[in-house]
């Protein structure tokens, strides 16, 4: 039997900003210069403050960078579940770090616990943002997720897949709209299980 959540409203996150050990001086600097490039007069009324938003807006969405992911993942104690653990639809917002553009989708995280070793849902949210909020490929954030929880939780097995609508695609260049990337990360029993990694997959698709 396995327990399912869904994890539809976005968790409470980094409130903070994550602004500490950011230069917001110099990202303003960068974004003036922008301002200018595009030939646009950064002095009127509307751009004079754009600078300093969208400082503290990179800080905010790269705050992951000066944060410890591993310390989301540390076992609930007292906890003795050991079938199988499927958190969907976990909202995450990353940045592509080719283009600086955001990419926006869901995390659904399978995995099998060992010797009782769970852990909070809040937390699973938690290591995702973690992640996301810095310059990433979806691919990597996949990965690293799913590493993260395989060596913090020790499970049987973790599935992680992702699906995201990347803005560098859908609004520039080859502009599909809808067009939606998933990747996917296999760690431990799942790799060599395929009825269990079938079976997270229909609970993940299940509506
Ligand atoms: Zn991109």
């Amino acid at each position: 039997m396995a327990t399912i959540f869904s994890a539809t409203e976005p968790d409470e996150g980094s409130e903070e900003g994550g602004a500490r050990g950011v230069d917001l001086e110099k990202i303003e600097r960068g974004v003036r210069l922008i301002l200018e490039g595009v030939g646009e007069d950064a002095e009127r009324a509307g751009l004079q403050r754009t600078p300093r938003r969208v400082a503290e807006m990179y800080a905010e969405l790269t705050a992951g960078m000066r944060e410890d992911p591993s310390e989301h993942v540390q076992p609930l104690p007292g906890d003795r579940h050991d079938e199988m653990v499927i958190v969907k639809e976990i909202h995450f917002a990353s940045l592509c770090e080719h283009h600086l553009a955001p990419f926006v989708g869901k995390c659904h995280i399978a995995y099998i616990p060992k010797e009782g070793r769970i852990v909070g849902l809040s937390k699973l949210a938690r290591l995702v943002e973690s992640f996301a909020r810095r310059l990433q490929v979806q691919e990597r954030l996949t990965s690293e997720i799913a590493d993260t929880l395989f060596e913090g939780l020790k499970p049987v097995g973790v599935m992680v897949v992702m699906e995201a609508e990347h803005t560098c695609m859908t609004i520039r260049g080859v502009k599909k709209p809808g067009a939606v990337t998933i990747t996917s990360a296999i760690r431990g029993g799942f790799r060599k299980d395929s009825r269990t990694r079938a079976e997270a997959m229909a609970l993940i698709r299940e509506k």
